[in-house]
């Protein structure tokens, strides 16, 4: 670590002004050294930067995800340990930290993960895609919700994790259901076209770059009313539910994964009492498990007989943006900033934390 931190106290990648030429990175030295300021925490000073050409100021502080280096290691085992299956509140006790800490590490660290993906994703498909959704709950169970996944047929690459509210339906007890028509009556009702209009998002968002591939879903009506809204280049080919879903069913990468979250997710364990609560927890959390899975870890753990590189390979590499598994500092050490990419609606919603449908209130 010390050599990164060496390394960005003497060369700067870009200027954090956005209005600057050289906001999205460079190799001239478009900085001249401005002193040093001093801080509290290791290493105690940072070199000061200025930039030739807009003349803004700033620190090698800024390239970093957290700098200074006690946190640095922190904020890699909260990573591991909260997509690892422990709650926030138990990783605050075996790090000596407050939840607090915990909390806002994960927040940061989902938001730059974006960044990073935004930088390392597929320009092309050249697979099948399967897609269905994760039923879970944020809070309690009168907020079911859909997560909405597209994982890669082969690779196994998660493409796309987005989420969907539901309202309850279904039997409830006769207090449940007071409950619910108070929550109701109070909130208003969730959005009733959600898993209709994040449908089409993933699909517009992999249409052309898997034209001419398969996107298998199961029969859910809202997965075909999407389909037909646009014209989109991709064939769909539905599953029954019936169909057992072992190994040669179209939709098994799906189920894979979604046991995998329900195994890893302290918050998605039967009966628990860590649940997210609220929307952009456990979105940021599945984020993270995005990432981590695509580009952290081999596609499968043990070897396997049909996939020779499957225990070697991470999905990312499958899919051609990865050319290794890639450390904890290589996804996070440069700080990157939400103006260097171009981030869609969604994107800019989830980095500001803004959920219109929420029913808690949610600090960004
Ligand atoms: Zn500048």
């Amino acid at each position: 670590m010390t050599n990164f931190v060496d390394q960005f106290d003497l060369i700067p990648p870009y200027c954090p002004n956005p209005r600057c030429s050289f906001h999205f990175g460079t190799n001239e030295k478009f900085y001249v050294k401005n002193g040093f300021a001093t801080t509290d925490k290791p290493p105690f000073r940072n070199q000061r930067f200025k930039c030739a050409e807009c003349k803004i100021q700033f620190s090698s502080n800024t390239f970093g995800l957290d700098f200074r280096k006690r946190v640095t290691e922190l904020s890699e085992k909260i990573l591991h340990y909260a997509l690892n299956g422990m709650s926030n509140n138990s990783i605050a006790r075996l790090l000596k930290v407050s939840e607090g800490t915990v909390r806002d590490r994960i927040k940061d660290m989902a938001r730059q993960s974006v960044i990073f993906e935004k930088e390392n994703y597929p320009v092309n498909i050249r697979e099948d895609v399967a897609y269905d959704g994760f039923e879970t709950f944020t809070r309690s169970q009168f907020s079911p919700c859909y997560v909405n996944t597209a994982v890669g047929s082969h690779s196994m690459f998660i493409y796309h994790n987005t989420f969907s509210p539901l309202n309850r339906k279904g039997r409830m007890t006769n207090e449940q259901k007071i409950k619910n028509q108070e929550l109701i009556k109070k909130h208003g009702l969730y959005p009733q076209s959600s898993v209709y209009e994040e449908t089409i998002y993933v699909m517009r968002n992999l249409s052309a770059l898997a034209a001419g591939r398969t996107l298998f879903t199961d029969e859910h009506k809202s997965y075909m009313r999407a389909y037909r809204s646009f014209n989109c280049l991709m064939d769909l080919k539905t599953i029954s539910s019936k169909k057992r879903r072992d190994s040669s069913n179209p939709l098994f990468p799906i189920n894979r994964l979604h046991s995998l979250y329900r195994h890893y997710f302290s918050s998605q364990q039967r009966e628990t009492i860590s649940f997210q609560k609220h929307e952009a927890a456990l979105i940021e959390k599945l984020q993270l498990m995005k990432i981590y899975r695509n580009f952290m870890n081999s596609k499968f753990v043990k070897k396997n007989k049909f996939d020779p590189n499957a225990h070697e390979w991470s999905p990312a590499m499958y899919v051609g943006v990865a050319d290794k598994i890639m450390t904890f500092e290589e996804v996070f050490r440069l700080r990157k900033l939400k103006t260097q990419v171009k981030l869609d609606k969604k994107e800019i919603e989830f980095m500001n934390r803004t959920y219109q449908f929420s029913r808690q209130k949610i600090v960004a």
